[in-house]
């Protein structure tokens, strides 16, 4: 696996998963790390869950203070498993209620209308 010099030293696929998609100016450095802001949990429709769009997951649990955990980690379900982290991380992560996470991915993706925010 041919890795890309730098102090992350990510692969080129990795580099080109956390770069912001043209004319999307990223806002945090954060582009790397899960740090449990638990907005991929609330936000996204997850079929194999039955989660409708921007509720949170019944396994989400509460602030932590740095984000919100998962109450099945050890367990959850593959879909969840196979999630990967990426720049919209770095774009919803640093915000500082999940609300105004939920808020910004859903924008990100464009379905706010379809949530009704
Ligand atoms: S949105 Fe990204 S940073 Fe937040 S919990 Fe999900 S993977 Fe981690
Ligand atoms: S099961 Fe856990 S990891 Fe999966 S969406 Fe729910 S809270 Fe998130």
């Amino acid at each position: 696996m041919t890795r890309v010099a730098g102090p992350l030293h990510l692969t080129a696929q990795e580099t080109a998963r956390f770069t912001p998609p043209a004319g999307v100016a990223p806002r945090s450095p954060l582009t790397r790390d899960c740090t449990a802001c638990g907005a991929c949990c609330a936000a996204p429709d997850i079929h194999a869950l039955g989660k409708p769009l921007g509720v949170p997951c019944v396994n989400l649990g509460p602030d932590q203070g740095c984000g919100h955990l998962c109450a099945v980690y050890d367990t959850r379900p593959g879909v969840c498993r196979a999630y990967q982290p990426d720049w919209v991380c770095g774009e919803v992560a640093p915000l500082p209620t999940l609300e105004a996470r939920v808020r910004r991915f859903l924008t990100i993706y464009g379905l706010q209308d379809e949530a009704g925010l």
